[in-house]
């Protein structure tokens, strides 16, 4: 069900689904809202598949600081702290008693962690789990830091129409200091954190997409086991 859709007397679900992105260059042949377009895509389809469970309207702005002079729209890691927080708090008003993190980008997974800390262990409800779409094996084996393989496939599977493969560079490197001491501007290639030939297939974006879905799934049952208790 989709919150902003609802009205008051409608609001019946026990969990809430947060899909969380940003808004950043990913390369010469990604959109800048990749990461909101692909935590949207997965949030949607849980959504479908589960009972019991709240849309919430996507939080397009995340903090993208380590893309330097690159474009992107953010905000600071405080600020968004800050930002999620309160959303978190007023969910107490919706009676829901769990909310899904669904985080699409990175550089959101540590203050998103922070946050979740927060709320589980000083507020009541709504008991909190972050779940980072980014920690699934496939990007660590296609070496994919940042709208490589897997980013680019996935969009290819979920919006074809926005991914502009002949933009694609013929090869990529980057450095290993990046996003820990260096930007993406600095430290990868054309905006693009991978090593080697970006493929482009439908198949690894189904896959990847089924994936998330599932991980999203496992977390709700465990949020759910634990605000039944
Ligand atoms: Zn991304």
């Amino acid at each position: 069900m989709k919150l902003a859709e609802l009205t008051k007397e409608s609001l019946k679900a026990s969990i809430g689904l947060l899909p969380i992105g940003s808004v950043e260059q990913h390369g010469p042949h990604l959109p800048m809202g990749t990461d909101s377009i692909v935590a949207e895509s997965v949030a949607q389809e849980v959504d479908k598949l589960e009972r019991d469970t709240l849309l919430f309207p996507t939080v397009y702005y995340g903090c993208s600081i380590e893309h330097g002079n690159l474009p992107h729209v953010s905000v600071n890691d405080l600020n968004f702290m800050s930002f999620v927080y309160d959303l978190l708090d007023s969910t107490k008003r919706l009676g829901i008693k769990g909310v899904i993190l669904i985080n699409g980008h990175g550089g959101n997974s540590e203050l998103l962690q922070v946050v979740s800390r927060k709320v589980n262990f000083t507020l009541m409800r709504p008991k909190v789990k972050v779940v980072n779409l980014l920690s699934l094996e496939e990007f660590k084996r296609f070496d994919d830091l940042h709208a490589g393989t897997v980013e680019t496939s996935l969009m290819k599977f979920l919006r074809p129409e926005l991914v502009k493969e002949d933009k694609i560079p013929v090869t990529t490197d980057y450095s290993e200091h990046t996003f820990s001491l260096l930007t993406s501007e600095k430290g990868g290639t054309d905006g693009i954190v991978t090593k080697g030939t970006i493929e482009v297939n439908v198949e690894i974006g189904k896959r990847v997409f089924e994936e998330m879905i599932s991980l999203v799934r496992k977390e709700i049952s465990t949020l759910r086991s634990i605000i039944n208790e």
